[in-house]
């Protein structure tokens, strides 16, 4: 295969969980720096269930702000239910496919219900909120968006516990998918809307065969957030930590 279009996930794989990309000035083999490299030879895709304000925090900030560059950048936040381009001298997300108030409606409720099964239980202190509307999705977080690293990545390292959620989730809401993400984030969002739906949608804007685009994600297996990439791009590398991603992009760049 030889790829056109290299896509990524976002948490876990480019950064760790809702942290910025490495950005060290001293080093020209950060991320930041292999991001910028990469835009000089491929079209970069970036797709995540992340809003954009996030992909600003935690990676358009940390890369090159030339415009030439970042031409060749695809953004696609909430798994791509919006595609951002960059034209005269800013990001154009043009607006998408929002949840109606039924729709969040039912999915609030569903969480309610399905807390009570679980026996979860709000934490007393949280970082910003636990539920958040996101347009075309709503994101699940335990302890809130913002919560610290170390308190995120003790809660589910083994995925047990948003697996039993997503089961009872999907009894409650039928027609909505949910969606590993992050250290303790669900994504629900209508069906069709996963890596698989963004991907298709970045391919018929480029009017690219599928077999050109190479996926790089950390949750590629069975149920994980990346899985549905693996319907739509012509090939997929599962890595672990950004720091895999980093040698996958050093390989490109030879
Ligand atoms: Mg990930």
């Amino acid at each position: 295969m030889t790829p056109e279009i290299i896509a990524f996930d976002i948490d876990g794989t480019l950064t760790r969980s809702k942290s910025p990309i490495e950005d060290n000035p001293n080093v020209d083999t950060d991320m930041s720096d292999l991001l910028n490299k990469l835009l000089a030879r491929y079209k970069v895709a970036i797709i995540s269930g992340a809003s954009f304000s996030q992909f600003k925090n935690q990676i358009l900030t940390h890369l090159t702000k030339d415009a030439d560059l970042l031409k060749n950048l695809y953004l696609l936040p909430t798994n791509g239910s919006t595609l951002c381009t960059y034209g005269e001298e800013d990001w154009q997300c043009p607006p998408s496919d929002q949840l109606s108030e039924d729709e969040k409606k039912k999915i609030y409720e569903a969480f309610d219900k399905m807390f009570a099964e679980v026996g979860f239980v709000i934490p007393q202190h949280v970082y910003g909120e636990v539920i958040e509307d996101r347009g075309s999705q709503i994101t699940f977080s335990a302890f809130g968006q913002s919560a610290p690293l170390e308190v995120k990545e003790a809660w589910d390292k083994d995925h047990k516990k948003r697996e039993e959620m997503i089961t009872v989730l999907a009894k409650y809401l039928p027609d909505f998918a949910s969606h590993i993400g992050g250290a303790t984030s669900i994504d629900v969002t209508r069906k069709w809307i996963d890596k698989a739906y963004g991907l298709e949608k970045l391919l018929k804007y480029l009017g690219t065969e599928s077999t050109h685009l190479l996926f790089v994600g950390d949750e590629l297996q069975p149920g994980g957030n990346d899985s549905p990439a693996l319907r739509v791009a012509g090939k997929c590398i599962a890595v672990k930590n950004p720091e895999e991603t980093k040698k996958i992009i050093q390989g490109l760049l030879v």
